[in-house]
C-alpha cells in the first residue's frame, strides 16, 4: 500500500470532514514521524497538540502495555484505582475541588457549560459569555460557545444562551453581563484563533468580575494545559484560579479523554444522574495520562517548555527581521504564533516537503507548537527549514 491507495479508501468510505494533506503517518516517535514510503518528518505540532510529550513516549506505551493486560474499560457505576488516583494527580497540580471525565475537549467543555447552567438554575440565569475568535469544539453547544461564524453556518437553529465578545476587552466583557449571565468562559491562550495571548490585567479583571457578579470563570485549557505553557496549566502563569478549568488533547499522551476539573466550591453542583460518559476514565486511559503527569515531572518537562521556548522566540525574531512578510512572533513558552503579511498555507506545505510538519490557523498565523520535549538540535533543524522555505516564497 502507499499513499495513493490509504487516500482511495478514504475518499470511498470516510466522510470528508477535514481538508487533508496527502501524508499518510505510518509510525511515529518523540517529535519524529515517519510516512508510509518510509519519508521522514520533524513533527513541530505532534498530533494537534494531542502528543505533547512528543509520539509514542516510552513511559506512556509502557503504561498502556500493561494495563491493557489487567483491565481496559470499567462503568461509571464501579469503582476503579486509576480512575481515582488520575483525579487526585489533576487536583494536586491545579487547585483543591474534584474531576469530572470525559473522552474530549468538546465534552468536558459540555460538563463545564452544563455545571454553569446548574448553578444558575432558579435564579434565572444561564447565560455564557464567550470570547470572538475563540474555539471550543464540535458538538452543537460547543459551536454555539464558540466566537467563530465559520463553524455554526448551516446548523441553526442553535441552542440558546451565548454571547460573545472580543478577546482581552475587560470593558466588553464587563458590558455584556447581564442578571441573566451565569458564567465566563476563555481560552488563557486563544490558539486555533491565531495564538492570542491574554494579558495579566485581562484575566485579573476578569476574576475580580465573576468574583463581583458570582460568575463562574471557567477556562479552556483543552490545548494550553499539560505543560506547554511552561507551567501544568496556562492559568498559573497569571496568578490567578479560575473556577473550572477543561482539559483533553495532551492529557492522554494520546488516548482520548475530557477532563472538566471543579474547584471546591464549585465541586458538588453536578450531582447524580446530572451528567455521564460511558468511556469516562476508564483504567486504560487513566494509566497513560498518569504516565504523562510522571514524564512531565521525571523529564524536568516544564523548565525545557520555558527554555526552549524563549530559544525558538529568539531564532523566530531574527527570521523576522530577515524575511519581510514575517509581521510578528508571540509566545508564551511553547504555544508559539507565527503571524506573516501572507497566507501561510504556501508555507505549510513548502515546510512538509522539506521534513516539517507544522500549522496555519486564520489563514496568517503560523502556528508551532513542538513536544515539550523538543531538544536544541531539533529546533535549530526546524528554523533552518523555515528559514529556507521563507526564502523560497519571498522569491
Ligand atoms: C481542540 C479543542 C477543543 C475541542 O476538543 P475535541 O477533543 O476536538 O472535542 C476545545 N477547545 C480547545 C481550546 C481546543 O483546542
Amino acid at each position: 500500500m502507499n499513499t495513493a491507495d490509504v487516500i482511495a479508501t478514504y475518499d470511498k468510505y470516510v466522510m470528508e470532514t477535514y481538508k487533508r494533506v496527502p501524508l499518510c503517518i505510518e509510525r511515529a516517535k518523540g517529535a519524529m514521524v515517519w510516512d508510509i514510503d518510509g519519508k521522514e518528518y520533524l513533527d513541530f505540532f505532534p498530533g494537534w497538540a494531542v502528543s505533547g510529550i512528543g509520539h509514542c513516549h516510552p513511559k506512556v506505551v509502557a503504561a498502556i502495555k500493561k494495563q491493557a493486560a489487567r483491565l481496559l474499560h470499567v462503568s461509571n457505576n464501579y469503582y476503579s484505582r486509576l480512575q481515582g488516583r488520575l483525579a487526585g494527580r489533576i487536583i494536586d497540580s491545579s487547585f483543591p475541588g474534584k474531576v469530572f471525565f470525559a473522552n474530549s475537549g468538546a465534552e468536558a467543555n459540555e460538563a463545564a457549560i452544563k455545571l454553569a447552567r446548574r448553578y444558575g438554575h432558579g435564579k434565572g440565569r444561564f447565560e455564557v459569555i464567550t470570547c470572538l475568535k475563540s474555539f471550543h469544539g464540535r458538538t452543537l453547544g460547543m459551536i454555539t460557545a464558540t466566537g467563530q461564524e465559520k463553524v455554526k453556518t448551516g446548523f441553526e437553529p442553535l441552542p440558546q444562551g451565548f454571547v460573545h465578545v472580543p478577546f482581552n476587552d475587560i470593558e466588553a466583557m464587563e458590558r455584556a453581563v447581564t442578571d441573566k449571565t451565569i458564567a465566563v468562559m476563555i481560552e488563557p491562550v486563544q490558539c486555533e484563533g491565531g495564538i492570542n495571548i491574554a494579558s495579566r490585567e485581562y484575566l485579573k479583571g476578569l476574576r475580580a468580575l465573576c468574583d463581583a457578579k458570582d460568575l463562574v470563570l471557567i477556562f479552556d485549557e483543552v490545548q494550553t494545559g499539560m505543560g506547554r505553557s511552561g507551567r501544568i496549566f496556562a492559568f498559573q502563569n497569571y496568578g490567578i484560579r479560575p473556577d473550572v478549568i477543561t482539559l483533553a488533547k495532551s492529557l492522554g499522551g494520546g488516548l482520548p479523554i475530557g477532563a472538566c476539573v471543579a474547584r471546591k466550591k464549585f465541586e458538588a453542583v453536578l450531582t447524580p444522574g446530572t451528567h455521564a460518559s460511558t468511556f469516562g476514565g476508564s483504567p486504560i486511559v487513566a494509566a497513560a495520562s498518569l504516565a504523562v503527569f510522571d514524564a512531565i515531572e521525571t523529564g524536568r518537562l516544564l523548565g525545557n517548555a520555558r527554555k526552549m521556548g524563549a530559544y525558538l522566540r529568539k531564532k523566530l525574531e531574527a527570521l523576522k527581521r530577515k524575511h519581510h512578510f514575517v509581521k510578528e512572533v508571540r509566545n508564551l513558552a511553547l504555544i508559539i504564533g507565527v503571524e506573516l503579511s501572507i497566507k501561510g498555507e504556501v508555507i505549510y506545505r513548502e515546510c512538509m516537503k522539506e521534513g516539517l510538519l507544522i500549522n496555519c490557523t486564520q489563514e496568517t498565523v503560523l502556528r508551532i507548537m513542538p513536544p515539550i520535549t523538543v531538544t536544541k538540535k531539533e529546533a535549530d533543524t526546524a528554523v533552518a527549514i523555515l528559514d529556507k522555505v521563507f526564502g523560497k516564497v519571498s522569491r
